[in-house]
C-alpha cells in the first residue's frame, strides 16, 4: 500500500478529533446550561436620530464553569446542530415576553421594541407560532413591542410556509427584521410579500463605509430600498462617532453599536432608561 505523504488528509487527523471532542464537551456543558438555567441576555440599545432609544436587542451571554466565557458564535452553532437551540430559543422567547410585560407597566420603557434573534432550526418547528403566540397571550404582550430578527437564507427555505408563519405572526402583533441584511440570497420579490417592517444592515458594510466606496454605495442602496418600500432600516455594529456621521449622511436613521452601547444585563440599561 502506498504510505501517507506529508501532505496528505487523514481522516481523523489530531486537531480534528480535539474539535470534534471539544465540540462533544460543549454540547454537554451547553445542556447542563440550559436546564440548570444558568445562560444570561444583554440588551443592547438601538437609537434614532436623535439618539434616542427606540428598544434593543437581546444578545445571549454563557459563563461555564469549565469553558469560561463562551461566545455566541460559537455556542450557537452547536445548539443549532444539536437540536439544543429549541429549549434555548423558547427560553429567549418567555423572557422577551416576560420583560416586555414588565415594561408595558412602566411609563419610561412601555414604547420600547424589544428584539430576539431566532434560528432557522427554531422557526422550522411545527410548535414555532403556537410558542410565541402563547408566550405573547401569557405575558399580555402588548402589539408592536416584540421583534424577530431573522435572516434572509430563511426566507428562501420554504417560502409558502414561510409567508403562513410570519403573517400570522404579524397579526400577533409581532414585528420581523431582516438581521444581516445584504450578506443573503433573499430575493426582491420576497421583501414585497413578506410581513416586514425593518432592514439590518451587516455590520461588515458598516466597517469600513468611511474608506471603501463600495460599502458606502451598498448603505445607500439599502437605505434607497427601505424607502422604496416602506421599511425602517437600520445600521448595525457602529462603533465611531466619524461612522455614525457618515452613515447619516447615506440616509441611515437608525443606529446600534458599541458607540451608542454595548450589550449589557437588562438591568444595566433599565436603570438609565427609567428617569
Ligand atoms: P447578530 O444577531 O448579528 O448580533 C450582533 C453581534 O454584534 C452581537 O454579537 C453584538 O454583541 C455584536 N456587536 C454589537 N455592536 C457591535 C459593534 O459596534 N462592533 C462589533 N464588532 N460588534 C458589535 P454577539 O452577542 O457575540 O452575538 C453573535 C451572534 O450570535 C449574533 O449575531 C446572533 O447571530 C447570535 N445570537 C446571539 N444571541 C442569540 C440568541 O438569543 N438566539 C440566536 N438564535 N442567536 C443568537
Ligand atoms: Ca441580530
Ligand atoms: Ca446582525
Ligand atoms: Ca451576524
Amino acid at each position: 500500500a502506498k504510505a501517507l505523504g506529508s501532505g496528505a488528509v487523514r481522516l481523523f487527523n489530531p486537531e480534528m478529533q480535539q474539535s470534534i471532542s471539544r465540540r462533544l464537551h460543549l454540547e454537554a456543558a451547553l445542556r447542563t446550561a440550559i436546564d440548570e438555567q444558568l445562560m444570561e441576555l444583554y440588551l443592547q440599545p438601538q437609537v434614532d436620530i436623535a439618539g434616542t432609544v427606540t428598544g434593543g436587542e437581546l444578545l445571549l451571554r454563557w459563563q461555564d464553569d469549565e469553558f469560561g466565557s463562551v461566545p455566541p458564535n460559537e455556542f450557537i452553532p452547536v445548539a443549532e446542530s444539536s437540536g439544543l437551540i429549541v429549549p434555548l430559543g423558547n427560553w429567549v422567547i418567555e423572557e422577551a415576553c416576560r420583560l416586555l410585560q414588565q415594561w408595558s407597566k412602566d411609563a419610561d420603557l412601555s414604547q420600547l421594541q424589544l428584539a430576539i434573534n431566532i434560528s432557522p432550526r427554531q422557526f422550522r418547528q411545527a410548535s414555532f407560532v403556537d410558542y410565541i403566540e402563547a408566550c405573547m397571550a401569557r405575558y399580555q404582550v402588548p402589539r408592536g413591542r416584540l421583534e424577530l430578527e431573522i435572516t434572509e437564507n430563511m426566507l428562501i427555505d420554504n417560502v409558502d410556509m414561510t409567508i403562513k408563519r410570519m403573517s400570522k405572526l404579524g397579526d400577533a402583533g409581532v414585528r420581523f427584521s431582516l438581521d444581516d441584511f445584504g450578506t443573503g440570497y433573499a430575493s426582491l420579490a420576497y421583501l414585497k410579500r413578506l410581513p416586514i417592517y425593518q432592514l439590518k444592515i451587516d455590520q461588515s458594510f458598516v466597517r469600513d463605509v468611511l474608506t471603501d466606496i463600495n460599502d458606502a454605495v451598498i448603505v445607500e442602496t439599502i437605505v434607497g430600498l427601505g424607502e422604496s418600500l416602506d421599511l425602517d432600516v437600520i445600521a448595525e455594529g457602529v462603533e465611531t462617532a466619524d461612522q455614525a456621521e457618515a452613515l447619516r449622511g447615506l440616509g441611515c436613521t437608525k443606529f446600534q453599536g458599541y458607540y451608542f452601547g454595548r450589550p449589557q444585563p437588562v438591568t444595566y440599561w433599565v436603570e438609565r432608561l427609567r428617569t
